[in-house]
């Protein structure tokens, strides 16, 4: 555990003190601050904090956590659809990969 007087990530971008019991610190520590400016940018702070409050357990925060940072590198990867990209993209490797199965489940069939 970092020493106490270094500011999470968050608190260090809003320039306020970091409290012993900050939310945001478990998720964006100091040296994530990468991280922390990429969901920044896509959430913002309170929007962030907000969704991290409602969870039920510190396991759900961390799945939050991790879920706003893939949807954030989404957009920062494609601007346009965001992680609708990203599912386009799934959707395409399923329909190959689709293909490919029926095709070699075909050639197995095939009397030699
Ligand atoms: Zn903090």
């Amino acid at each position: 555990m970092e020493p106490s007087y270094h500011a999470c990530a968050a608190c260090n971008y809003q320039r306020k003190k970091c409290a012993a019991n900050c939310i945001l610190r478990r998720h964006f520590p100091k040296g994530k601050t990468n991280v922390f400016n990429a969901v920044h940018k896509i959430f913002g702070v309170a929007n962030v904090t907000k969704m991290l409050r409602a969870a039920n357990s510190l396991a759900d925060q961390d799945e939050i956590a991790k879920s706003l940072y893939w949807e954030a590198l989404s957009w920062a990867k494609d601007p346009v659809r965001g992680p609708y990209g990203a599912h386009l993209q799934l959707e395409d490797e399923i329909r190959v990969l689709q293909e490919r199965l029926l095709f070699l489940e075909k050639a197995e069939r095939r009397p030699d």
